[in-house]
């Protein structure tokens, strides 16, 4: 087995190889998505460089949305991107819930300049590629290593080893995974796997231009109804819309985690629902078809030198939008806690797990919860639900998690 030679001109050029400074010099990501490329980055704006392996030969991000909230978006602008993001974001009006059959509105959360204001940081929908590229920009391009799929994690005294299915292999001081759902350095940590939530979701992107009456809005639009639930947002500046639909499946899914979906078949189940969403899904050309997984929260998953960040340590079902943006929030408080030359490594993560595990298990929670309360049937539960919402949903009472400081928490 030959070792990579893996010196890349940002190791070379980093401040912490004169042997003085208690911070590591080798410290390897594994995985290049959202999570990998923000902890990459947020450790380069302390000083301190890393090596990151990436499975796929060329890097990007699945055609779809995403939603990024003002508690990972005021840590991006830390970054100096903010000028960038607003190049490609929208910056949604409002968050609507809507009922399925008549589209009456259930609840309201107002974002736009008032979210901003209020939360340090505007709420931003993207097209994933475009965030993804964003965040691709901070980087080294001799910093990211294409076609490494991590297979072995083995912690030594003094040192970690990263082995890839090309024979290749990596020694350094840390190892970061952020390698998703199924990830390999997490299962180096812990014993279990992903559970299927018994639901898939069929993402599309839809032009505007054919979506008229539509796109004057500049709203985050979910519709919730009974077993399932649609959701519809405007991203790449609003030239695009995504579309999301839920659907149950009783077949436990595990090889085949994405599949091309028939636009036949979610026409069909989601016959009866508004005119609106009707209307959305016939302007759509193609969709995927994606097995909905989450994990139960655990609140180790730091050794010695090694730690999670983003799925890999909480991956979640997405009926919060918070998957990412819970990513975000590890790598800013993950490069806080390994800049802090007065802990030893394995306090830095040790920290870093114990402040962000309570916090990514209460929004798992929430996230596995409201895969039953976006999805009630007529009677006392659904009206129940359709009160609560309409005052929880108020931008208010979103402060627990829009107004979370990830980079403060792990300082106080
Ligand atoms: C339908 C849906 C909608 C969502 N909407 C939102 C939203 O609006 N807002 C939000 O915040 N979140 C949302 N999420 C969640 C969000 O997509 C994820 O939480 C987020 O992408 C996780 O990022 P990550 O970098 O941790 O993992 P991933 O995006 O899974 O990236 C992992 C990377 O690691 C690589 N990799 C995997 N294994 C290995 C290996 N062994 N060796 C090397 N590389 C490896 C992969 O190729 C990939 O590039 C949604 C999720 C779904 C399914």
């Amino acid at each position: 087995m030959s070792a990579i030679p893996l010196v890349s001109s940002a190791l070379k050029n980093s401040p912490h190889l004169d042997g003085q400074s208690t911070r590591p010099s080798r410290v390897a990501v594994v995985g290049a998505g959202i999570g990998g490329l923000t902890v990459a980055s947020a450790l380069l704006r302390h000083g301190i460089a890393c090596e990151i392996f990436e499975q796929a030969q060329r890097l990007g991000e699945v055609g779809a949305g995403i939603q990024v909230s003002p508690n990972a978006a005021r840590l991006l602008h830390r970054l100096g991107i903010a000028k960038r993001l607003e190049q490609v974001a929208v910056r949604p009006g409002a968050t609507e819930m809507r009922r399925w059959d008549d589209n009456r509105l259930l609840a309201r959360t107002t974002l736009g300049n008032g979210c901003a204001r209020r939360y340090g940081a505007p709420y931003y929908t993207f097209h994933r590629a475009d965030l993804h590229r964003v965040l691709l920009e901070l980087l080294p391009s001799d910093s990211i290593y294409l076609g490494q799929q991590c297979v072995e994690v083995t912690e030594l005294d003094g040192e970690v080893i990263l082995r890839f299915a090309n024979g290749r292999s990596w020694r350094g001081d840390v190892v970061i995974g952020a390698d998703g759902i199924r990830s390999a350095v997490r299962s180096s940590l812990v014993r279990d796997k992903p559970t299927f939530s018994g639901q898939m979701i069929y993402r599309g992107i839809i032009p505007a231009e054919r979506i008229k009456h539509f796109a004057d809005r500049i709203n985050v639009r979910l519709w919730l109804g009974p077993k399932q639930h649609c959701v519809c947002y405007p991203i790449a500046s609003g030239r695009l819309y995504s579309f999301g639909a839920t659907i149950q499946h009783g077949e436990a899914i595990a090889e085949s985690w994405t599949a091309p979906g028939r636009i036949e078949d979610l026409a069909v189940a989601y016959q009866g629902w508004n005119e609106e969403v009707q209307r959305l899904i016939g302007a759509l050309d193609g969709v995927n078809l994606w097995a909905l997984h989450d994990r139960d929260p655990i609140a180790h998953w730091s050794s010695q030198y090694v730690t999670l960040v983003g799925d890999a340590a909480h991956p979640m079902l997405p009926f919060m939008a918070q998957g990412a943006n819970q990513a975000i929030e590890d790598a800013f408080a993950l490069a806080k806690c390994m800049s802090d030359t007065t802990l030893s490594i394995s306090d830095c993560l040790t920290r870093y797990q114990n402040v962000r595990a309570p916090r990514t298990a209460e929004v798992q929670r929430i996230s596995r919860e409201n895969s039953s309360t976006f999805h009630l049937s007529d009677g006392d539960a659904r009206k129940n639900r359709d009160r609560a919402i309409s005052v929880n949903q108020k931008l208010n009472n979103q402060e627990w998690l829009f107004g979370y400081d990830a980079e403060l928490a792990v300082t106080t």
